[in-house]
């Protein structure tokens, strides 16, 4: 027997609908928002990517704390995220009903000032066939292939510390997109070193099912043996767990995970959870659930992002949560160098005491997290701590993935920075000129290359 229930969704299951600045003043809280608030969304959100849905409405965001909830934050845009004069600029666009061309122009002009593309995103580590470009894949560490299915490049909500948010807001012109699934197949053939597809987004869940089973399915085929483990990387487990319940292919998408469990390979459902509350409902945690009959994995990862999960004891809560449910902690990110930046950044070493703090909360099973770790030029680098060397207080840091397989686990160190929020900021301790993986000595102001 299957160990899901077959049966059509229920009668009057929810249906997924986008909430937008189009359409936010006729929910219900709307009204309920003090003109302020409603003021920020409606200017910032010309600037910035703005959508969420009933779902995160009504059951995660706690309205009796807005604008401080952690979960309003997640989705809702606001006010701190432009400068004074950015904000003053648009704020009287808005007011003054300006032309739709006249706000665009100011958009883009703000939008281009926010680091919209961490340098290198789209050009780097976009692999080739025969000198061809293969624009839907990344391929930056040995066992790792990337793919970004053109279906895919939305999400059931927009967390406003996203940063894909370029995408989102048309600034980009998507050239990660896949063009078809045989790309990735053709590659796979070719690359017998990749052990891991990882698909990505946007939001991959977004897809209907028949569109996902068509670049999931072929991998199936005994020619890609070599690919032994399948991750989606998705929110939808936060933000619409519905997708695994009663969306009307939700016992499809069941289906076909059985299905890739089935012909031995691993399916890991990378869910990105970025606060308790989103494994509070029950929606939620059948979701888990659901998705673990399967055969499948979950495991969760998230940004630290301040306003919405800078508490050592919000993630200490996840992780339990987590372990109680089968979901496997794995990374805690630091946030990027892109968009509001200045209104989510958490230094370093602050980000190191929040690890910290949390990891000490929970017993072994939880502390398969490693963070914080960023995901910058060199790899993915982590920061181990601060500690005294030879008179010098320092970063201990090391990298746990790299673009040269042969750096990753050597520790190297970097001059303590109580301001330091990102490895372009760090400079290395000791005297020396570059850090290890540095071909050159430093120049200062130091390049500002941050891929994923
Ligand atoms: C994080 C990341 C991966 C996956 O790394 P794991 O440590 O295996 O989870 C793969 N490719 C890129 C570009 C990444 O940033
Ligand atoms: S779900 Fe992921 S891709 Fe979508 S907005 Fe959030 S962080 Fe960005």
């Amino acid at each position: 027997m299957p160990p899901y229930d077959a049966t059509p969704a229920p009668q009057g299951a929810p249906r997924y609908r986008a909430v937008t600045r189009s359409n936010v003043r006729k929910t219900a809280q709307w009204s309920k928002l003090p003109p302020e608030m409603r003021e920020a969304i409606e200017v910032v959100s010309q600037v910035l990517p703005f959508r969420t849905n009933p779902y995160v409405m009504d059951e995660l965001i706690d309205w009796d704390e807005v604008p401080n909830d952690p979960l309003y934050q997640l989705t809702f845009v606001q006010k701190g995220m432009l400068s004074d004069a950015d904000y003053a600029k648009m704020a009287e666009l808005v007011r003054n009903d300006a032309p739709k061309g006249e706000i665009k122009l100011v958009a883009n002009a703000i939008r281009r000032r926010l680091n919209p593309h961490p340098a290198g995103q789209m050009t780097h580590n976009v692999p080739k066939i025969d000198g061809r470009g293969l624009p839907g894949l990344q391929h930056k560490y040995d066992q790792t292939v990337l793919l970004f299915p053109s279906q895919g490049q939305t999400c059931h909500a927009y967390c406003t510390f996203c940063f894909r948010w370029a995408q989102f807001v048309g600034l980009d012109d998507l050239k990660f997109q896949a063009q078809e699934t045989t790309d990735l197949q053709d590659y796979l053939r070719a690359h017998h070193e990749v052990s891991d597809v990882l698909i990505t987004g946007g939001d991959p869940m977004i897809m209907k099912t028949k569109a996902l089973r068509a670049y999931i399915e072929p991998l199936l085929a005994p020619e890609f043996e070599h690919v032994t483990s399948i991750r989606i990387g998705t929110k939808s487990v936060a933000y619409w767990p519905q997708r695994y319940l009663t969306d009307p292919d939700a016992d499809d998408l069941l289906r076909l995970f059985e299905q890739v469990v089935a012909s031995g390979k691993h399916l890991a459902i990378m869910g990105h959870y970025n606060h308790p509350r989103e494994l509070s409902t029950k929606v939620a945690k059948d979701a888990v659930r659901r998705i673990r009959s399967t055969g499948a994995n979950v495991r969760m990862q998230s940004p630290l992002i301040r306003h919405v999960n800078d508490d050592a004891n919000a993630w200490a809560e996840l992780w339990k949560e987590g372990v109680k449910l089968g979901a496997i902690p794995y990374y805690m990110f630091v946030e990027r160098d892109t968009g509001p930046k200045a209104y989510f950044q958490v230094p370093l070493v602050r980000a190191w005491g929040i690890f910290r703090d949390a990891y000490q909360q929970v017993s072994g099973l939880a502390r398969t997290v490693r963070g914080p770790s960023m995901s910058a030029f060199p790899g993915k680098v982590l920061v181990d701590g601060v500690a005294e060397v030879a008179g010098e207080k320092v970063f201990c840091l090391q990298l746990l993935q790299g673009r040269d397989g042969d750096w990753v686990r050597r520790p190297f160190f970097a001059k303590y920075d109580e301001n330091a929020s990102w490895l372009t900021d760090l400079k290395p301790a000791f005297g020396e000129d570059r850090f290890f993986f540095e071909d050159e000595p430093r120049v200062s102001p130091p390049r500002r290359l941050d891929v994923v």
